[in-house]
C-alpha cells in the first residue's frame, strides 16, 4: 500500500468520526479513492452507506457553494440531460487495426520480421489479453479528462466524453503530471464483465425486456446511448491498456524519450488508477515463452471474467516500435493472435445436393468462408432434409458454425434476428440431380436417395471409394483423375480400372510416360492387397475397415460370402444384425457376384492369405512412417506392406506429420530434413523389425 492509500484510509476515518466539517476537497479525494478500489480493483473496503454519506455531504455542500465544483468532482460525473448527437473528432494518432495470426507459426513469422526491422537486435515482447469489447480513445491534459472518443474508422471517433465520464472506472482526472506528461491520449476497451452481463439480462427479462446478445454488441451500443444516467447503469468497464500519444508542457514528444517500454506504461495507466491489465500482462523474450503463454491463455479465457478473443502481442520496447513502423492499416511491432474459435457466424450462400456412392443424397451447404480452431471453412453438410427442417435453415440465413478442435465442423443453429426478408426457404429436390431420376425417401430413414443404378454420379463416388486410401489405395488415381476419366469416357464401371486404354491417356493433358507409369504401376499393386481392402472398397453398406479384417478373419475367399446366411455372418465375432443383412444382400445380388468374377479375371486378389492375416497387428496403430536411403533387408514393397498390415501409415515426404523415418544406408536429403524436427524419430531398418516383431 502506498503512502497516500494509508493517509486516503486514514483520512476516511477520520470523516466518519469526526466533528469538524470534511471540506469539499476532503471529500472528493475519499470519494475517488472507494470508486477506485470499487470499480478498479474490486476490492471495496467501506459499506455503501458510508460511501453514499460522503457523496451526500459533497454534493449537499456543492449546491450551498457551487464555486466549489471542480470539473473532476464525483459529483459531476453523470451528466444531466441528453446527448443531441455525437460529434466526429479526430484521434490524436489514428488507430491502427492489429494483423491477426491463427498459430504460433505465424507467430514466429511476425517475430522474425520484427527481428530483421530492429536490425537484429533483442527483442522482448509485451504480451496481453485482447479485451471483446468496444475501443475507446481518452485525452487527458493538465491532469483532467477532456475528450473521450470511439474508435469509428482509426482516424475519425465520435465524441462520448459524457458517456466514457458515465463510465465508474474512468478517471475524470488522474495525476500525469507526476510523470512530466501535460496532455496524453489513452487507448482502451470498454467492457461489460461476463457475470454482470448475465445479471442484466436476467434484470432485463424479469422486467419484459428483451435480452442483449453479447457483451460486445451491448458495451458499443452502450457508448451511443443518448443518456448518460443510462451508460452509468450498464455495469461497463473501461480497461485502458496503450499510450498513443504524449507530450510535455512544451509540446515535445515523451514517447521512446521518457517513456520506454510498453510494459512500463501500462504500469504507470494503472498507478494513475485506471482498470488496466497490469496483472495479466507478460513480458517474453522468446518464441518458446510466447507459445507457452498463449497456450496458458487458450484455457485461462475461459475463467477469465471478461470476453477474450485473443491476445495482443507488442514490441515491448517504445525505441524499437518506432523503428519497426506501420503500414497505412497496421503496426509492424504489434500483432494480434487469435484463440482458436469455436463458434462464428456465416452466410449461406447455396446448397449443393451432392449424390453418394450408394444413391444417398446430402444437402451441403456452401457458406461464406469462415475462420475456426485453425481452418478455413467455406462448405459444411447439412447431413439431411430433416436436419434442414429442424433447425430452420433458409438460404442467405446466418449460420451458427462450430468446430472444437479436430471434429468435423456443424451447423449449431441459425440467427434469426439477423434475417432481413430477402432469405428463400431451402427446398430439396425431387429428382437427381445427376441422372434426374425421381428421388425415393425409404420408410423410417431420414435420406432421399437416387435408385438407379446406372446414375453417374454414383458411379463416380463408387470408383472414387474403390480406389481410395483406406480402400484398394491406387497410388496415382485420385479424385479429379477419375471424374476426368469418367467425363472422358475412359471409365464406365470399377472393372474399367483394369482394363484401362493407356494409348487414350497418353494423348490427354497431362499425362507424360512417368505418370502413366506411375498409374500402371499403382494399379497392379492393387491386384495383390490382402482381402479385407476388397471388401472395403466394394462398399458394402455398414462395412467399414474393421468389419472388413473381422470378415476376411473368418473366409477364405471373397465367393464365399455367397452361400453364407444371414445368421452364419452373425456369428462372426464383430457383426451385428444390420451389417450381416446388408452383407447378405450385396453378395446374393447377381449384378455384384458379376463384378466380383470379373475383377478375379482381370487379376485382383480374392483371397485370403492367411499368413497375411496372421502377421497383421496394430502395433503400429496410427503411426506414419517414410523409408529412405538403401533397405537392406527388405524392399520397398514389402517395407510398405509391413507398414500397412500393422496398422501404420505410409508417408510420401517428411513433414511434422512423420512419426518415423527409416533411414537405410546412404540417405540423404529426407535424413537431413528430418533431423530439422524434433518431433520425428529416426531408426534403423532393425529397430523398424523390432517395432512389429
Ligand atoms: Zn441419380
Amino acid at each position: 500500500m502506498t503512502q497516500q492509500q494509508i493517509a486516503l484510509q486514514q483520512l476516511t476515518s477520520t470523516l466518519l468520526s469526526a466533528f469538524l466539517p470534511p471540506t469539499a476537497e476532503e471529500l472528493r479525494s475519499v470519494l475517488r479513492y472507494h470508486d477506485w478500489r470499487y470499480y478498479v480493483l474490486s476490492e471495496p473496503i467501506i459499506t455503501d452507506t458510508d460511501y453514499d454519506f460522503f457523496f451526500k455531504a459533497l454534493k449537499t455542500l456543492e449546491e450551498n457553494n457551487p464555486a466549489l465544483i471542480t470539473p473532476d468532482s464525483p459529483t459531476q460525473r453523470v451528466a444531466k440531460g441528453l446527448t443531441e448527437d455525437f460529434h466526429p473528432v479526430d484521434h490524436l494518432v489514428s488507430m491502427l487495426s492489429l494483423e491477426n495470426t491463427y498459430n504460433i507459426e505465424e507467430v514466429a513469422t511476425f517475430e522474425n520480421r520484427v527481428k530483421e526491422l530492429v536490425m537484429n537486435g533483442d527483442v522482448e515482447y509485451c504480451i496481453e489479453p485482447k479485451f471483446d469489447g468496444a475501443s475507446i480513445a481518452l485525452v487527458y491534459e493538465n491532469d483532467l479528462l477532456i475528450r473521450a472518443a470511439t474508435r469509428g474508422d482509426g482516424t475519425t471517433g465520435e465524441e462520448i466524453t459524457n458517456n466514457a465520464k458515465a463510465i465508474a472506472s474512468v478517471p475524470l482526472s488522474a495525476p500525469f503530471s507526476k510523470y512530466g506528461i501535460y496532455k496524453i491520449e489513452l487507448r482502451g476497451e470498454v467492457v461489460i464483465q461476463k457475470d454482470v452481463f448475465e445479471q442484466k439480462n436476467k434484470e432485463r427479462v424479469a422486467r419484459g425486456e428483451k435480452a442483449f446478445q453479447n457483451p460486445r454488441n451491448t458495451a458499443s451500443g452502450s457508448l451511443r446511448m443518448k443518456d448518460p444516467k443510462e451508460v452509468s447503469q450498464r455495469g461497463l468497464q473501461a480497461i485502458m491498456y496503450h499510450i498513443s500519444y504524449a507530450v510535455d508542457k512544451a509540446g515535445q514528444n515523451l514517447i521512446g524519450i521518457t517513456l520506454l517500454h510498453h510494459f512500463d506504461n501500462i504500469k504507470m495507466i494503472a498507478e494513475c488508477g485506471f482498470k488496466s491489465p497490469i496483472q495479466e500482462v507478460s513480458v517474453c523474450k522468446t518464441t518458446e515463452a510466447t507459445e507457452a503463454f498463449l497456450a496458458k491463455w487458450i484455457e485461462l479465457r475461459y475463467t477469465f471474467p471478461i470476453e477474450t478473443d485473443g491476445m495482443v502481442i507488442k514490441v515491448n520496447s517504445l525505441k524499437q516500435q518506432q523503428q519497426c513502423g506501420s503500414t497505412a492499416h497496421h503496426p509492424k511491432w504489434a500483432v494480434a493472435y487469435k484463440f482458436p474459435a469455436k463458434q462464428a457466424h456465416s452466410k449461406l450462400l447455396s446448397v449443393d445436393f451432392q449424390v453418394g456412392r450408394t444413391g444417398a443424397i446430402t444437402p451441403v451447404a456452401k457458406i461464406e468462408p469462415v475462420h475456426l480452431s485453425g481452418v478455413t471453412i467455406s462448405s459444411i453438410s447439412l447431413h439431411n432434409e430433416d436436419m434442414i427442417r429442424e433447425k430452420g435453415i433458409m438460404l442467405g440465413d446466418t449460420l451458427i458454425v462450430e468446430r472444437a478442435g479436430e471434429v468435423i465442423p456443424y451447423i449449431v443453429g441459425v440467427v434469426p434476428d439477423l434475417r432481413n426478408g430477402s432469405e428463400q426457404p431451402l427446398v430439396f429436390p425431387s429428382n437427381c440431380p445427376s441422372c434426374e431420376s425421381p428421388l425415393i425417401r425409404p420408410n423410417e430413414e431420414v435420406v432421399w436417395r437416387c435408385e438407379n443404378a446406372d446414375c453417374p454420379a454414383q458411379l463416380e463416388e463408387r470408383i472414387i471409394h474403390f480406389v481410395s486410401k483406406d480402400a484398394m489405395d491406387i497410388d496415382g488415381l485420385g479424385r479429379q483423375i477419375v471424374i476426368d476419366f469418367i467425363a472422358n469416357g475412359l471409365l464406365k464401371n470399377i472393372e474399367g480400372i483394369y482394363a484401362l486404354d493407356f494409348e487414350k491417356i497418353r494423348t490427354l493433358e497431362g499425362w507424360g510416360e512417368k505418370s502413366i507409369e506411375n498409374l500402371k504401376n499403382g494399379i497392379e499393386q492393387s491386384k495383390k492387397r490382402p482381402l479385407w481392402r476388397l471388401l472395403v472398397a466394394l462398399g458394402v453398406r455398414h462395412v467399414g475397415t474393421g468389419t472388413a479384417k473381422d470378415i476376411a478373419g473368418h473366409i477364405l475367399s471373397i465367393h464365399e460370402l455367397s452361400t453364407k446366411t444371414v445368421e452364419d455372418l452373425i456369428a462372426i465375432e464383430g457383426i451385428g444384425p444390420k451389417v450381416a443383412n446388408s452383407i447378405h444382400d450385396f453378395f446374393t445380388n447377381e449384378a455384384n457376384i458379376h463384378l466380383l468374377h470379373d475383377l478375379e479375371k482381370l487379376g485382383l486378389n480374392t483371397v485370403n492369405n492367411p499368413a497375411e492375416n496372421a502377421s497383421a497387428s496394430n502395433k503400429l496403430n496410427g503411426q506414419t512412417f517414410l523409408f529412405t536411403g538403401t533397405l537392406t533387408q527388405f524392399g520397398r514393397d514389402r517395407a510398405k506392406q509391413l507398414v500397412e498390415e500393422n496398422g501404420g501409415k505410409l508417408l510420401s515426404a517428411v513433414s511434422a506429420n512423420l512419426n518415423y523415418l527409416v533411414a537405410g544406408e546412404s540417405a540423404g536429403s529426407k535424413l537431413t530434413k528430418a533431423k530439422a524436427i524434433p518431433s520425428i524419430n529416426i531408426i534403423t531398418e532393425d529397430e523398424f523389425l523390432a517395432l512389429i516383431a
